[in-house]
This record gives C-alpha cells, sequence and structure tokens, in this order.
C-alpha cells in the first residue's frame, strides 16, 4: 500500500468515525422521541384480572411470580353477610396470596395477554399496569411505548385493509393526537382514555402493514405555531370538514380550517337515510304532535350541521334541545342533515358524512391514497396549516 493510499483510507476511516461519533450524540434526541411512553386509561372499572405471559413484577408483593399455565388472577375477595374488608387475592400455581386491598402496579418484559374484569377478552399488551384503587373498583392504566401504542390506535381507528400511505396519515394524527394529551393530562394519573373519549386502543397489533405505517413515520407528528397540533379525525366529512375551532373550542383559532373533499365517496356513508319513529322521540321526553311535524332548526354550523332543534307541530312547539340528543335517540352517523320528512309516522332524514367532521377525513385519505398521494400530500390536504416534524 502506498503511503497516500495510507493517508486517504485513514483520513476515510476518521471521516467515518466523526459521522459515527456525531450520529452517536445526536441518538440520544432522536430516542426520546422515539421511545417515548404514553399512559392509557383502558376501562371504567375492574375487579379482576388474569395475566398471562413472561414474568411478571407485583410491587405489593415486592417480588416476581412466574405465571403457571392458568396465569396469575388478581381479584378482589369479598365476604358476603361479613362484616369484614374486602382484600387482595393474588392466585398463581396452586398458591394464594391475600394482602389488604390497595391500588397496585405490575411490570413485564415482552408481550403479554391480560384480560380485565371477569368477561374480559385477553388483550395482547407491553409495557406497565396501575391498578388505582377508586369508587370501590381499580381504573387500569397502561404504560406503554408510544408507538406499540399507536398500532392499537390504527388497527381499531382504521383497520389494516386500508392503503398504507393512508395508514401512514392516520399514524401521524393519531401521534400528534396523543402528544397533545400527554401535554395536557398535568397532574392526572394517565393521559387519554382507551375509548372513544380519546382514541381507540384495545391491544398491541401484530399487522404487517400497520407496524409498517408506524415504523416509517416513527416519532412523526404535525406543529401548528410550534406547538403538536390535535389532529383531529373522522371517518367520512361527507364532502367538507369543519372547523375544529367552532368545533371542539380546544385547538388555536385557526388550527383546523375545513377544506372540501370529494375523495371520501366510496364510503358507505358518504350519504345516508336514516328514519326516526316518532315514538323514538317520544321515548326521550320529546313530545312530536299533529300530522305534520317537522324539525325545526334553531342553530347550525356553518357547514349546515345541525345543532339546536325543535319540534313543531299541532299548533304547538316543543322545548328546544341539543342535536346531540338527535343523534343519540337516531344513531345517526352525523349532524350533517341536508333533508327531513314525515311520513307514516316517523321522520326520515338524509344526510351526509360520518363522524365529528373535523380534521382527517379516513375515507378521504383512503380516496386520495388510491390516486397515488403520499401521506404527506394527504396530511397537508387536511392540516393545511400545519407542518410536519420529523425527528431526524
Ligand atoms: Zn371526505
Amino acid at each position: 500500500m502506498s503511503f497516500r493510499i495510507g493517508i486517504a483510507l485513514g483520513l476515510a476511516l476518521f471521516l467515518l468515525l466523526l459521522a459515527r461519533g456525531i450520529s452517536f450524540f445526536m441518538k440520544p434526541k432522536v430516542q426520546a422521541a422515539e421511545q417515548s411512553e404514553i399512559r392509557v386509561r383502558l376501562s371504567r372499572g375492574i375487579h379482576r384480572l388474569l395475566f398471562e405471559g413472561p414474568k411478571i413484577w407485583i410491587d405489593v408483593l415486592h417480588q416476581s411470580l412466574q405465571p403457571g399455565k392458568d396465569g396469575v388472577e388478581i381479584q378482589e375477595e369479598t365476604f358476603p353477610g361479613q362484616n369484614r374488608e374486602p382484600l387482595l387475592l393474588i392466585k398463581n400455581r396452586g398458591q394464594e396470596h391475600r394482602l389488604p386491598l390497595t391500588s397496585l402496579r405490575l411490570r413485564w418484559k415482552g408481550p403479554a395477554r391480560i384480560s380485565l374484569g371477569k368477561q374480559g377478552k385477553a388483550r395482547r399488551l407491553f409495557g406497565e399496569l396501575h391498578l388505582l384503587r377508586r369508587n370501590k373498583s381499580w381504573l387500569p392504566t397502561l404504560n406503554i411505548n408510544m408507538e406499540l401504542y399507536l398500532s392499537g390506535v390504527l388497527q381499531k381507528e382504521m383497520g389494516a385493509h386500508f392503503p398504507l400511505e393512508a395508514l401512514k396519515a392516520q399514524a401521524v394524527a393519531a401521534r400528534s393526537y396523543a402528544r397533545t394529551c400527554i401535554l395536557r393530562s398535568g397532574s392526572k394519573s394517565f393521559d387519554l382514555f382507551g375509548d372513544d373519549r380519546s382514541q381507540v386502543f384495545f391491544e398491541v397489533s401484530e399487522e404487517p402493514r400497520i407496524l409498517k405505517a408506524i415504523r416509517s413515520t416513527l416519532g412523526q407528528i404535525l406543529i401548528y405555531k410550534r406547538a403538536p397540533l390535535r389532529a383531529y379525525y373522522h371517518s367520512t366529512c361527507g364532502g367538507r370538514t369543519r372547523d375544529g375551532y367552532l368545533r371542539f373550542r380546544d385547538v388555536p383559532r385557526f388550527a383546523l380550517p375545513p377544506v372540501v373533499c370529494t375523495y371520501c365517496k366510496d364510503s358507505p356513508r358518504y350519504r345516508w337515510t336514516r328514519k326516526i319513529p316518532k315514538k323514538t322521540f317520544q321515548n326521550a321526553g320529546i313530545a312530536v304532535r299533529g300530522n305534520a311535524p317537522i324539525i325545526d332548526v334553531l342553530l347550525r354550523s356553518p357547514r349546515g350541521d345541525w345543532e339546536r332543534l325543535r319540534i313543531r307541530g299541532g299548533g304547538r312547539v316543543s322545548a328546544p334541545f341539543p342535536a346531540s340528543l338527535l343523534r343519540k335517540i337516531g344513531s345517526l352517523p352525523s349532524l350533517w342533515i341536508t333533508e327531513q320528512r314525515y311520513q307514516k309516522g316517523a321522520f326520515l332524514l338524509r344526510g351526509r358524512g360520518f363522524g365529528h367532521g373535523v380534521g382527517l377525513c379516513q375515507w378521504g385519505a383512503r380516496g386520495l391514497a388510491r390516486l397515488g398521494r403520499s401521506a404527506e400530500e394527504i396530511l397537508s390536504f387536511y392540516f393545511p396549516r400545519a407542518k410536519l416534524h420529523k425527528p431526524n
């Protein structure tokens, strides 16, 4: 080897090490984003759980248990008819531990199958479970890696059958939304609910397409005015999304403007018809009188969603009531109602879209992905004021 080649190789090696060194020092920041955890409140209150999987650390026992073939069962032991406080009962491999009833933490490594409640279906979960004792039951909160959590959200909120670019856009929206929940949780014992009060999460997904969507958008979120965007999403807008501030009030004034979307045309609820019998109103305490009653819309959103209503008929009017009540009693996909008719003792309503109509339209994202648009293009279409932040 000549001296020059030696120097060149040495220099190349030096540059390589330098680059590795720089990336090594930059890594913790990226990892901090990728490895962030989220606390998910999984259920409204349970008295029992079954754990199947690897060795589990139970804090109140001050020891780990290796689950037997029937798993570790944790429940409350009550003594009906006796004047005794209930106990915490932990059963494993024929052994029973009895302790004063309390809150507890369970910790394990890798996947476990956990059934919550008596009839609960087993869920594939990772992380740490915190059972907080409140109002005579336990509120289970899962501390889980953000990306594993998101796989479960994609499974429930969109499904693996959607196109990959739509799934990637959904992953970024759900991650951004989750980040805002972490920022807002303050001193609460959890960040968000695992149901439709926040984002639906049941278990960690194993669907390859979902995992691919998560991996290829790892740590990416939408930013508006230097803060994570509360990136709302819904099934089908029906032709136009709604202004997020006017609908929810918990986003900055111009963060989620409405957009015109016709890409959700293939959705089964792009247009819909529902029939609500007179009796259904009466069961809800709303009187429907006369032969040709009509629903008076006292207030509507700029898009046309019904907000406040009353019923007129037989020379009388009902007391005003919120349109959300109508949505509930009639199981309506949305409140964007464009036509009403009354015939044979029932209201016939025609409407558009499914869901609240704010932010990303999932069926629209599907339509756009099928037209060849990328996840980034889909996100900038539904969130035109936000910027996509990539962690590296
Ligand atoms: Zn749409």
